[in-house]
């Protein structure tokens, strides 16, 4: 497995990284995770809009040239379908102290593991998926998509002992999206989903759902989910690069659209995968 680490593209357990390095000692930094099929980076233009978005809100500099240097490693890896991680620290300020200051260079990482396309997965395979609501105890700065997931990895910690596969995350009376997707439901053939603001991630499969329903002529709607509405709605999804548009049978011990895939989900499924393929395809 090759890795990219600050211009470098090296077996990864040749990457190392310093123990002063601000990612490690503070988790001064920001993230993507981008899926790329046949080699080829799936809406990487909008991740990296989302990750210039991450760096500037925290005033870490960007890097140069990355979309070639992920085409790159991707390309060493033996190109295929791969999701690629995508890591930049503040860096390595040789001593430990919050203070920041402005002569050090951000670490830059990233590295690809293989995935199955969606594309490739009828919809009759895909299972409903059960999730559960709690409390949402990240920071006030959710649009930037930063490292430090601790709330994130006790929720889905909390998910997967009740046999849930994710947690949606409830503040103020409002469910935001889930510990790492966002968040759609049905009502009466509308679909909705939360208006982006500082407490959700401005996901790039949300983004495109609302565009292909916009297109399709599907209403959307985005308007705040409160824990009635979402256990009473005639359909739920969540939303994520590495796993799509996904129904919600269940939410907590509520059954969703009688435990069925609803007919939504059906079509959206069907536009999201037909658009992927349609790139695939040119
Ligand atoms: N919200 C959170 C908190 C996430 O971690 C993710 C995964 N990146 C998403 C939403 C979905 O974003 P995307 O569709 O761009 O993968």
């Amino acid at each position: 497995e090759i890795v990219y680490l600050d211009g470098a593209f090296l077996p990864a357990d040749q990457a190392k990284v310093s123990v002063f390095d601000r990612g490690f000692l503070f988790g001064d930094s920001v993230y993507e995770v981008i899926p790329f099929y046949q080699g080829v980076g799936f809406r990487l233009e909008e991740h990296l809009a989302r990750l210039a978005h991450s760096l500037d809100a925290l005033q870490i500099p960007h890097s140069d040239n990355l979309d070639e240097a992920l085409n790159k490693l991707v390309a060493q890896n033996g190109g295929g379908n791969v999701s690629v991680y995508v890591q930049i620290t503040r860096g390595n300020a040789g001593k430990r102290s919050h203070a920041v200051t402005a002569d050090i260079t951000p670490t830059v990482f990233a590295c690809c593991q293989p995935i199955a396309p969606i594309y490739e997965t009828g919809p009759e395979v895909i299972e409903g998926a059960r999730v559960i609501v709690t409390d949402d105890l990240r920071w006030q700065r959710c649009d930037i998509k930063a490292n430090g997931l601790l709330a994130n990895i006790l929720a889905m910690r909390q998910a997967h002992e009740a046999g849930a596969a994710e947690a949606l995350l409830q503040k103020e009376g409002w469910i935001n999206e889930g510990s790492s997707s966002n968040v759609f439901i049905v009502e009466q053939g509308h679909v909705i989903t939360p208006p982006l603001h500082k407490g959700i991630l401005s996901g790039t499969t949300r983004a495109l759902v609302l565009e292909l329903a916009q297109q399709h002529g599907v209403q959307v709607t985005e308007s705040n989910i409160s824990y009635e509405r979402l256990i009473g709605a005639d359909e739920v999804w969540i939303t994520s690069s590495t796993r799509g548009v996904l129904p919600v049978t269940a939410v907590d011990e509520h059954p969703i659209a009688g435990g069925q895939k609803g007919p939504l989900w059906l079509q959206m499924f069907k536009l999201f995968t037909r658009y992927q393929q349609g790139l695939m395809t040119g």
